[in-house]
C-alpha cells in the first residue's frame, strides 16, 4: 500500500452551538484522488478549510505526511496545495507574475522559483498564456490558474473545493481531465455536490451529510450500491401494473418518467429472466430493460435511513 498522506482523526467544528463536521476521520494515499460528496451544507467546505490549515477544528487531528498540522503548521502546510471555493486570483497580475507571487508566498527557494512555476504553466495548459492578464482569461482558463498556483510548489496533497462550479460543459471536462492527471503525483482531495464527477475523476468517495460521513468506499462500491435492486423497463404494451407487481421477486411497481417503470426487487430476487419471458408471452413488447441508476438524492435518502456505512 502506498504511503499515507494525510491522516485525519475525529475532526469536529462547532460554529456557536452548531455542529458544521462531527467526528469525521479518513486517510488518504499516495496517488489516490479522493472524492468528498455531499449536498450544500453538509459540512464539505469546513472540513477542506481545516485540512489546509485555514481553520481551526473545535477538537480533532490532522496529519500530513506524518506532521502534526496543529503543531507544526508551517511544515506540514508547505506540503499542501488548496484551491478554495473561491480562487484568490489577482486579476490585474499577468498568469506568469501571479504564479510567481504564489510560488513566492509557498516559500520556494529562489533558485527553484522559475523551473517550478514554468512546470506549474505546463502541466495546467498555460504555458502559452503566461502573458495574460488573468482578468482577461476565460472562467475555464482563470481555474486553470487556480489549479496551478495550488501545485506550485510541488505539495504532496492537493485541495481543491468545488474546482468545476461555474464552469461549461467543455471546460469542465478538461479542469476534469487536468485532476485526473493530477493524481499521479500529488494525492488530490477534491469536494463536489456533483455525482458524476466523483465517479469520473476519483478512486475513492467519501459522502458527506449534516457534517458526518456517511459513506466512505472505492467508486466500483458506490456504483454498486446506486445500481440497487431495481430495474429500469420500458413496455410497449404494458399490462395493469398488478401484473408486473405479481412477478416473482417484485416487491414494487413505480411509473417513471417517458412511460418507463422502476421494478425494485429485493436482493438476491432478480426477476430479469422471469421478466423477459412473460413479456414474450404476452406481447408486452419490452424495449428496454437496464438496471437503474439511483439519483443521488436517492443515494443520500438511502444512506441517512440506513446505517451509516463507515
Ligand atoms: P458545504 O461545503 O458542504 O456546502 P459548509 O462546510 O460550507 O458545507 O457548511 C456546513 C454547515 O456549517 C452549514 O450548516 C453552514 O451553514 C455552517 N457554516 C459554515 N460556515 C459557517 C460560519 N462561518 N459560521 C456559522 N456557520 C457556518
Amino acid at each position: 500500500m502506498n504511503e499515507i498522506t494525510l491522516l485525519a482523526s475525529d475532526l469536529t467544528r462547532r460554529y456557536g452551538s452548531h455542529t458544521a463536521v462531527n467526528g469525521v476521520g479518513f486517510e488518504l494515499r499516495q496517488g489516490e484522488v479522493l472524492g468528498f460528496l455531499g449536498p450544500n451544507g453538509a459540512g464539505k467546505s469546513t472540513t477542506m478549510q481545516m485540512l489546509t490549515g485555514n481553520l481551526a477544528p473545535s477538537s480533532g487531528s490532522i496529519e500530513i505526511c506524518g506532521i502534526d498540522l496543529l503543531e507544526r503548521p508551517k511544515a506540514a502546510k508547505a506540503l499542501i496545495g488548496y484551491l478554495p471555493e473561491t480562487p484568490p486570483l489577482y486579476r490585474d497580475l499577468s498568469v506568469h507574475e501571479f504564479l510567481t507571487l504564489s510560488a513566492k508566498l509557498h516559500r520556494v527557494p529562489r533558485k527553484q522559483m522559475s523551473a517550478l512555476v514554468e512546470r506549474a504553466k505546463l502541466r495546467c495548459g498555460l504555458d502559452q498564456a503566461g502573458g495574460k492578464l488573468i482578468g482577461s482569461l476565460s472562467k475555464g482558463y482563470q481555474q486553470r490558474v487556480g489549479i496551478a498556483q495550488a501545485i506550485v510548489h510541488n505539495p504532496r496533497v492537493v485541495i481543491l473545493d468545488e474546482p468545476t462550479v461555474g464552469l461549461d460543459p467543455i471546460q469542465i471536462r478538461e479542469i476534469r481531465e487536468l485532476i485526473r492527471e493530477l493524481g499521479g503525483e500529488h494525492s488530490v482531495i477534491l469536494s463536489t455536490h456533483i455525482l458524476p464527477e466523483v465517479e469520473s475523476i476519483c478512486d475513492r468517495v467519501q459522502i458527506m451529510h449534516q457534517g458526518q460521513l456517511v459513506f466512505s468506499d472505492s467508486i466500483d462500491a458506490l456504483r454498486r450500491y446506486r445500481q440497487g435492486n431495481t430495474l429500469e423497463v420500458g413496455l410497449r404494451h404494458p399490462p395493469a401494473p398488478g401484473e408486473l407487481e405479481a412477478i416473482n421477486g417484485v416487491s414494487r411497481v413505480e411509473a417513471a418518467e417517458d412511460g418507463l417503470w422502476r421494478l425494485h426487487f429485493a436482493p438476491g430476487g432478480d426477476p430479469t429472466d422471469t421478466l423477459v419471458a412473460l413479456a414474450a408471452e404476452r406481447r408486452w413488447g419490452l424495449f428496454r430493460l437496464q438496471p437503474a441508476q439511483t439519483s443521488l438524492e436517492e443515494v443520500f435518502v438511502h444512506l441517512t435511513r440506513s446505517e451509516a456505512l463507515v
